[in-house]
């Protein structure tokens, strides 16, 4: 780790490391070859993560979570991120979005989230609007004081069924200075409504295990308290999370980034060709220093961001940088430690061809690389008016 941490810190990472190298590193490469987690392996890592105060530990004590602030959660993530997403994803981070939920919907969606009662999705993609979410063609038409939800959702992802989901859909249009918006709503949907389809969509082949949904919403008959927050302010709710996941996806990459760079040096130092260790050439350290030098300036842009959402200053643009940076560093570290393996480094016996596929996601998840960049241009361009 490149950044110093205060003792308690240090030993909430030792702790975590410990029960990953003790309950989730073990199962990594059956879950990779079955393309699944065995349901024991997963409820396993479930006890035992809320017995050590891991699971839900991003949400407040006062609605049953571990009430850990940002710089404690980045400790956590990057010490996840050494895994793969499958077996992390059981020890739960439930969306921070249901701190929106109000009267009964604290007892029926959120309380449980926190208790591993429930599970929940965050339901946004659809087959014809990913980066573009205003794309969307789910809609939510009034009747009476109820609400109709028909659509669709792909690529909504969790470790293993959920109970509900978060669904944002159009319910009309706004007219704004620029031009007419779609007011897009969100919903809690249970699985198991009149309408409600909720069913295993493709198969990823980076984090092998962990699901997609498709989720299909037919004639859906929706109560008025089953809106999350305000009529027509869906986006500006996610918009108030997506900030944090991101920095999440930040750290996670420095975990696995560091794990394979470890595996890139005890190669590099280990390996002989021409009668020496592979390391002795420049070519090769170089490609180590460089990682080196990737995996602190993410950990530092990690660092830096956590401090700012800890004050309550973060910004799109803040967590949109940290994400390109960390994904991209990832994706440079985990491709140079193939070529540092030469081509056992693809061999399905090692675990770096497993690790470089599952960093391809982190590129594409949560908002694509260019959509990030799209939030710092604006950043830089809005203010001038441009
Ligand atoms: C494993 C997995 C899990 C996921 N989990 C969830 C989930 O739980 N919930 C959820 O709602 N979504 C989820 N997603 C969806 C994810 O957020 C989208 O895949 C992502 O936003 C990109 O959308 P897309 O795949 O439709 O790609 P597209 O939007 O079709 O993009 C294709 C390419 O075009 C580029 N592009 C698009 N528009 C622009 C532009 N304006 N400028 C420059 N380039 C552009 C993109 O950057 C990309 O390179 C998940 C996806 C995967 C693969």
């Amino acid at each position: 780790m490149n950044i110093p941490m205060s003792h308690e810190n240090e030993l909430l990472r030792e702790t975590v490391r410990a029960f990953f190298n003790e309950h989730v590193l073990p199962h990594e490469e059956t879950v990779d070859r079955l393309g699944e987690v065995p349901e024991e392996i997963g409820r396993d890592i479930e006890a035992k993560a809320k017995e050590l105060g891991l699971y839900a530990a991003n949400l407040p004590e006062s609605v049953g979570g571990g009430g850990l602030n940002h710089t404690q959660m980045s400790i956590i993530e990057r010490e996840f991120g050494r895994t793969s997403h499958a077996l992390h994803s059981w020890v739960a981070r439930p969306t921070e979005l249901l701190l929106a939920c109000q009267g009964d919907q604290v007892e029926k969606y959120l309380l449980p989230c926190a208790t591993g009662e429930k599970r929940e999705l965050f339901g946004l993609t659809e087959p014809e609007a990913g980066s573009d979410a205003m794309g969307m063609k789910s809609n939510a038409k009034r009747d009476g004081d109820d609400w109709i939800l028909n659509g669709m959702k792909h690529f909504i992802s969790a470790p293993t069924m959920a109970d509900f989901a978060i669904v944002f859909a159009a319910t009309g249009v706004d007219e704004t200075k620029r031009g007419p918006r779609k007011r897009v709503t969100a919903f809690l949907v249970d699985r198991d409504m009149p309408g409600v389809t909720f069913r295993e969509g493709n198969k990823c082949v980076s984090n092998r295990g962990y699901k997609t949904y498709e989720l299909i919403f037919d004639d859906v008959r929706l109560a008025p308290d089953q809106v999350l927050g305000e009529e027509g302010r869906g986006f500006e709710l996610a918009g108030q999370w997506l900030g944090m996941g991101r920095i999440w996806v930040g750290a996670t990459c420095c975990g696995k980034a560091e794990r394979l760079m470890e595996m890139a040096a005890d190669w590099a130092a280990t390996r002989k060709q021409f009668g020496q260790p592979i390391g002795s050439f420049q070519a090769t350290g170089f490609r180590l220093a460089d990682m080196a030098i990737g995996l602190r300036s993410a950990d530092l842009m990690v660092w830096d961001a956590v401090r700012r959402a800890d004050a309550g200053h973060l910004k799109d643009e803040d967590a949109a940088m940290v994400k390109v940076y960390c994904s991209e560093m990832l994706c440079k570290v985990a491709d140079d430690t193939v070529q540092i393996f030469g081509g056992m480094g693809l061999m399905e016996e090692m675990p770096v061809q497993r690790l470089w596929r599952d960093s391809r996601i982190e590129r594409i998840w949560d908002g694509t690389s260019e959509i990030q960049r799209h939030i710092v241009t604006r950043s830089i361009l809005r203010p001038l008016g441009a």
